[in-house]
This record gives structure tokens, C-alpha cells and sequence, in this order.
């Protein structure tokens, strides 16, 4: 039988780390505990993909009535379909590690895979726990950050992934984890994933399923490697050549990151604009200048500016080589459009479409927003990847 035990103790970033540290893998004495409810494999689906993820024990069971050395029933026993939620008391001091802090021969460390052994392997709704290099991520249009809400991608990658050629067996340089709200996440990963660097975090329990893997209840995430695990392929070392994402080709699907090159071949006039912006604090909203008409002044300096410097939206068709037949429309980044524009711009700041046709961008990094096939086409926006460098 499964319980599982909750506990009403505030959570801080240093409780979860000390925590597992004090508890993880060992035999505890539990005080004042209250069943809170019994619930089934219907209705708690999640809670038991993490127990079939712990199934079949790593002792043989012992099964009432029944002579122990039958090896039969060990094997033949499928996981509870039942499961106890406990609530223990609010003091921690009421959970006591038995045996001078033994890990338990009952104890199934997580087993840590390759991001490619999980691509290959992965069944539906199955846990898995995996050590990966975050490089880029995005939050869901609808959420907000303030508002507490944290639903966002991940773009990871690892080794696996990175050294595996895509035509041969088919698995992407990056791959998406989506991160529900209600992940657990602490402190310190939270900075670390709000930082504009790379980071290295573990996963621990994520949810493999239906093509793609999720962080939620339940699953763990960590700047730590794991204090116990099981691993026939992990590798835990931080990569240091440069990350390589996958060019954009037929394959290439809505929601992943990957590389295009091209040649301009038209403009999207409709959504091109541009706004002049302060030199020295990028304040994008200026004011027309009280005494001196055409000049700026900016409120958040309280200066005037002499030269501002020209912000630009623009998105461009490009053609591809390795989508010839396909339209491709780029939402370019500033740098990207500063390249561009650098010599077909005249000097008031505006520029000529003729004069950006034909020229050549790339390598881009886009995050990929559509893909259509009636008509052949594929909406990016370039991105900027988390910089490589210290946590
Ligand atoms: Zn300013």
C-alpha cells in the first residue's frame, strides 16, 4: 500500500533541499497523523504515475497467507489501485528518521535518463527524471508573472540530443518542457530560470506523455544533482561548446526553436513601425520636446535627446533554401533589423523595401509560432537563447 503524507509546513527554498536531505530514501516515525482521504486511480492520475513509476518494489512483497519464497506473486502483482492521503502534523519535529538515518532497502531512487533515451522509450503518462540545460523559455501569452501565475516552456537540451543527427532517428536537438503552476519550484530556481544565462537544472518526475513532457504536481526541479539515483546514461556535466539547434525543414513543427537562413524576398508593411527611443535609459516613450518642436524629451531622464536611437518592428518574408516552396515570415529582433537596415536606410531613419530586398539574414534563431501545410507555411520570431556562462 501507498500513502502519501502531507505536510503543512511552510515551504522555503532551503525547506525542500533540507528536506530531502533529512528524509529522502529513509525510514521515518510518523506523529499525529489524520487520513484526509482515500483516493483511487481515476480520480488522482497523477498521483499514481508516480506510484507506478515506484512499482514493483525493490524487496519482494509479502503477501498475507501466502508462503514467502513464492517469486510468482512478486512479479505477477499489479500497483494498488488505491491510495491513502495523509495530513501530519504542522510541526515537523512530529517526523522522526528511524535507524540512525539508513536509506531503506524499500527506498526506489529516481532513475536518471538521457533527454534521447526519454524520446525513445517514453510511454504515455509515465514519470521520468532527467538533467538538462534550459536555453531558452517563454511564458504563455496568457499568464502573467505578477499575477502568480508561472506557466511557461522550457526549451532543453542535453549531450543525447545535441551529438544525435536528426534524419537518423528522428530526435530534435531541443526539445519543449512545459511547466504547469503547479510544479514545485523554488527560490532559487525561480532565479536561476529568471537570470538571461543558461542553467543546468535536475527533473525530477517529470510526466512523459502524449509527445511531449510536463512539469507538474509533483514533479521536483532542481539546481542540485540528485542526492540518490539510479543511471545508466546521465551525465551531469555541463556542456561547454555552443548549443546547436536544428534548421528549419519539412519536419520542423509549431512550438519547437530552431535556425533558418535566407534571402528577403518582401516586407510585411502592416505591421513594420518604428519609434525613436532614449540614448541612455532605451525609455521607448518619448515626448515631443515643450520648447524645441522636433526634438525629444525624455521624462524618465528629464533631458533632452540629442540622439535617439530608432527602435524598428519588422517582419520579413524569407526565402529558404531548405524550404523553398514554403512562405516563411521572420519577426526579426533589433540587432537583426539594425543589420538590415544599416546600409538602405536613408538618414531621417527610414528606408526603401526595394532596398532590403535580396539581402541575406542568418543564421536566425526563431522560436517557431505556426506551421500550415494548406498553405505551405511557417510563422518565426527570432529569439535571443539564454546566454552560455555561470548560473
Ligand atoms: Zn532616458
Amino acid at each position: 500500500m501507498f500513502s502519501e503524507v502531507q505536510l503543512q509546513t511552510p515551504c522555503s527554498a532551503e525547506d525542500i533541499e533540507q528536506h530531502s536531505r533529512r528524509w529522502e530514501g529513509k525510514s521515518c516515525t510518523l506523529a499525529g497523523i489524520r487520513i484526509l482521504q482515500r483516493t483511487t486511480r481515476g480520480r488522482a492520475l497523477g498521483l499514481f504515475s508516480l506510484i507506478d513509476s515506484l512499482w514493483p518494489p525493490l524487496v519482494p512483497l509479502k503477501v498475507p497467507g501466502q508462503s514467502q519464497d513464492c517469486e510468482a506473486i512478486k512479479t505477477k502483482l499489479p500497483p494498488p489501485s488505491f491510495c491513502y492521503i495523509l495530513m501530519a502534523q504542522p510541526d515537523p519535529r512530529h517526523v522522526n528518521v528511524g535507524e540512525e538515518g539508513q536509506i531503506s532497502n524499500l527506498y526506489l531512487p529516481p532513475t536518471v535518463h538521457s533527454l534521447k533515451e526519454i524520446l525513445q522509450v517514453g510511454d504515455f503518462n509515465q514519470r521520468c527524471s532527467f538533467w538538462a540545460q534550459v536555453i531558452y523559455r517563454r511564458l504563455q501569452v496568457k499568464c502573467s508573472v505578477s499575477a502568480g501565475q508561472r506557466e511557461f516552456w522550457l526549451f532543453v537540451t542535453d549531450f543525447t540530443l545535441q551529438s544525435g543527427a536528426k534524419g537518423n532517428c528522428g530526435t530534435p536537438k531541443t526539445i519543449p518542457v512545459y511547466f504547469a503552476s503547479s510544479c514545485v519550484l523554488d527560490k532559487k530556481v525561480m532565479e536561476a530560470l529568471t537570470n538571461a544565462c543558461h542553467c543546468v537544472i535536475f527533473f525530477k518526475d517529470a510526466l512523459r506523455g502524449n509527445g511531449r513532457i510536463i512539469c507538474v504536481e509533483r514533479t521536483v526541479l532542481s539546481l542540485q544533482k540528485p542526492l540518490l539515483y539510479t543511471a545508466a546514461e546521465a551525465d551531469f556535466s555541463e556542456m561547454t561548446s555552443p548549443v546547436k539547434l536544428d534548421e528549419l525543414d519539412s519536419t520542423t513543427q509549431a512550438n519547437s526553436i530552431c535556425t533558418t537562413r535566407g534571402t528577403i524576398s518582401g516586407v510585411n508593411e502592416s505591421t513594420a513601425f518604428s519609434w525613436p527611443t532614449c540614448n541612455r535609459c532605451s525609455n521607448g516613450k518619448l515626448e515631443q520636446h515643450p520648447q524645441n518642436r522636433g526634438s525629444y524629451y525624455c521624462s524618465l531622464c528629464s533631458q533632452t535627446v540629442i540622439l535617439p536611437v530608432l527602435k524598428m518592428q519588422l517582419e520579413v518574408f524569407l526565402h529558404c533554401p531548405s524550404r523553398p516552396h514554403c512562405t516563411v515570415k521572420v519577426k526579426l529582433l533589433q540587432k537583426t533589423i539594425s543589420s538590415v537596415l544599416m546600409s538602405s536606410s536613408s538618414e531621417d531613419g527610414s528606408y526603401e523595401v526595394k532596398s532590403v530586398l535580396g539581402k541575406e539574414v542568418g543564421l536566425l534563431n526563431c522560436y517557431v509560432q505556426s506551421v500550415t501545410s494548406h498553405p505551405s507555411c511557417v510563422g518565426l520570431e527570432e529569439i535571443a537563447l539564454l546566454e552560455a556562462g555561470r548560473n
